[in-house]
């Protein structure tokens, strides 16, 4: 089988590591392909460095370098790097990179000044890590998400880390702006996974500035729309709050209410063709499905990589009943 992906960081690596059990070796769907489709409209030039915190995210989680607890950034991490630029007086502090972590955006920076697209520095930063999965970012070209907000008293765009990160996502986000999107190509092997994929899966990622930045490179959303392929997402919100994260915050931003059912409708019946949302709120099941969207209820808590699974499993037999009906 050929699954594709639509993932941002911590919620879709870990998804994914779920997805990559349920297909594993001595499972009936072994042999299948993974395509993750990454969301690149996190990253952020630091020192210099070219950042992309959502792909490091799913290429350290599924090669096994990832800070588990923390659920993004590396294990067993020092920040020398960062204590010396503080040293220095060089900023920002907010943003926690430490000294392993910086090797990364050190070659990935070497190699873009080099000439090589970010698609083709994502495969060779992976050729160490093995994700066991094709990584793909949604764009080689920049995109980079940013909010409208106030900020001591006045109103201006800020990069989307320094709302999330810097402030907490505590001061109001009027809009949400993927700058540079609209005039984005997506990255080569990115339509065509879409359109070849024998299930398209949203995993349980934020819906607007994870999985709704990578839509809004143009030729995707319709890519998603039109594949022969099933598209089943899972919901991120559980009984009307994110299970981790500030989600609510953007979501609120675009107008959507804080719950599965509304994420749901806000992905619409054109992208949909099923929905899985936590057990807790099987009572929304019937309002999915009168927008027109197939909907079953399932645990959605990605507690350990078996739980994971569990969700994968279920999204791939929703996907299963779905191309049969
Ligand atoms: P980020 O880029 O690191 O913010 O990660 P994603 O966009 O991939 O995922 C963030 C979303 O994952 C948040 O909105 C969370 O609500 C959701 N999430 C995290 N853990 C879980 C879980 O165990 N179950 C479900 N259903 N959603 C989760
Ligand atoms: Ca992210």
């Amino acid at each position: 089988m050929r699954i594709v992906v639509l993932a941002g960081g911590i919620g879709g690596a870990r998804f994914l590591r779920g997805l990559k059990q349920a297909v594993g070796p001595g499972t009936p769907e072994a042999g299948s392909e993974i395509t993750v489709i990454g969301n690149t409209g996190d990253d952020i030039h630091l020192f210099g460095l070219k950042v992309c915190p959502d792909l490091d995210t799913v290429m350290y989680t599924l090669g096994g370098g990832i800070h588990e607890e923390q659920g993004w950034g590396r294990a067993d991490e020092s920040f020398s790097i960062k204590a010396e630029m503080k040293a220095y007086g060089v900023g920002p502090e907010w943003f926690g990179l430490g000294d392993k972590d910086f090797a990364t955006h050190i070659v990935r920076t070497q190699m873009l000044a080099a000439g090589y697209p970010l698609s083709a520095v994502t495969e060779a930063l992976c050729a160490r890590w093995k994700p066991g999965v094709r990584l793909i970012p949604m764009s080689d070209e920049r995109v980079e998400t940013h909010v409208l907000t106030d900020v001591e008293g006045e109103r201006k765009a800020v990069h989307f880390q320094e709302y999330w990160v810097k402030h907490h996502a505590t001061v109001p986000a009027h809009a949400i702006i993927p700058v540079g999107a609209e005039s984005a190509k997506p990255a080569p092997g990115v339509l065509e996974a879409i359109a070849e994929a024998d299930v398209v899966i949203l995993p349980p990622s934020n819906p607007v500035v994870s999985v709704g930045t990578i839509l809004a490179v143009p030729g995707i959303r319709r890519a998603v729309a039109q594949t022969r392929a099933p598209v089943i997402g899972l919901s991120p919100i559980i009984g009307g709050a994110p299970v981790r994260g500030m989600a609510d915050k953007v979501l609120e931003a675009v107008g959507v209410e804080t719950s599965a059912a509304a994420v749901a409708k806000h992905y619409g019946s054109e992208l949909l063709d099923g929905w899985l949302l936590d057990e807790s709120d099987a009572a929304s099941v019937a309002e999915v499905e009168a927008a027109g969207i197939p909907c079953r209820s399932v645990p959605l808590w990605m507690t350990d990589t078996d739980a994971s699974a569990a969700m994968a499993r279920a999204a791939l037999a929703f996907a299963e009943a779905v191309r049969e009906a």
